[in-house]
């Protein structure tokens, strides 16, 4: 398939020099990115990648750990207890929103959101602190079939200035939504938001979500084929911040954000694609990524819903 390769170059060329957004400053070690920063990579069923630009270089998760670890409570839990503790509902608020958190409410509204994720993350099983870590990152590593690391002074960062996501902590601990030591959830949910990917490991980890579950490359299964319905599902209706409701209606696949700069989405039985812009735009979405996004979806054909389109299943003998 030289075409998409060349399609993916042609884009690169394109948005490149778009400097519009800006960094997250909110730790040094993301202000610290380097603006011109840009990868795109489509990894596909049969294993094959289309990459182009900084494809290789290393930057922490952050947000977009939530939908993995989402995929591992549901696998601890299931997905009927699991929505007990977590709803599945869009906010419509901003990632690190406060708002929806009341008393009655008895749950976090979703895991794509930080209230929702920290009680996620606080649920994922283990022995101990250590134990709970190494399974998420064991958990990590199967999607991404490589060793993952955490960024220790994003991790230090994260903790020493994560107040709101404490306060958040402690908001649920008072409502009874969360009921675990909340001082190990949080430095588990700062850890996996400080796990080193590249631009080509999310698209990977993405092929692995559209490929049911399984590593195209590796062929090692990351999740139960039984979660990757509920994972994409709440990817679509929650997965890009306050800008979620607009993707699902303009892109039609479900897609994840993260502040470092990521977007990872998953075309469902096709591909996985990822883009690494660290420029934001004010819904914390990398402005080059959803650029980059709108020409694909349309040129592909990514719509889940454009049922009118003849599908490009991006194998050799399309
Ligand atoms: N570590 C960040 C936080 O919890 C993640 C933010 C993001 O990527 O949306 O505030």
């Amino acid at each position: 398939m030289a075409q998409v390769q060349e399609f993916l170059e042609q884009l690169y060329q394109e948005f490149k020099g778009n400097s519009e957004g800006r960094l997250a400053s909110y730790i040094p070690e993301l202000a610290r990115a380097n603006a011109d920063w840009f990868g795109i990579s489509m990894v596909t069923l049969d294993g094959r990648t289309y990459e182009v630009g900084d494809v290789a270089q290393k930057f922490t998760i952050q947000s977009i750990s939530k939908v993995f670890v989402y995929g591992m409570a549901l696998e601890d839990y299931g997905r009927e207890q699991l929505l007990k503790k977590v709803g599945v509902e869009p906010t419509g608020d901003p990632f690190n929103s406060l708002i929806r958190l009341d008393e009655d409410s008895k749950r976090p509204e979703n895991p794509m959101v930080n209230a929702g994720a920290i009680a996620t993350t606080g649920l994922i099983a283990g022995h101990d602190p250590a134990d709970r870590l190494n399974r998420l990152l064991s958990m990590l590593q199967r999607y991404v079939g490589s060793e993952v690391f955490v960024d220790v002074s994003t991790f230090m960062s994260e903790k020493s200035t994560g107040h709101r996501n404490r306060a958040m902590a402690h908001l649920m601990l008072n409502f009874g939504m969360i009921d675990q030591p909340i001082e190990e959830a949080l430095d588990l949910y700062f850890q996996q938001c400080s796990v080193l990917v590249t631009c080509h490991d999310l698209a990977v980890m993405a092929a692995t979500l559209a490929n049911q579950g399984v590593n195209p490359v590796t062929s090692t299964r990351a999740v139960g084929s039984e979660h990757v319905r509920d994972i994409l599902s709440v990817m679509y209706t929650c997965g890009m911040y306050n800008f979620a409701g607009e993707w699902a209606f303009r892109m039609g696949i479900p897609a994840k954000s993260g502040v470092s700069g990521g977007i990872l989405a998953v075309v469902p039985n096709r591909a996985g694609i990822a883009v690494f812009s660290p420029l934001l735009d004010s819904h914390g979405n990398s402005v080059r990524g959803l650029k980059v996004f709108e020409a694909l979806s349309k040129q592909y054909g990514f719509h889940l819903f454009d049922l009118s389109l003849g599908r490009c299943n991006f194998a050799s003998r399309d």
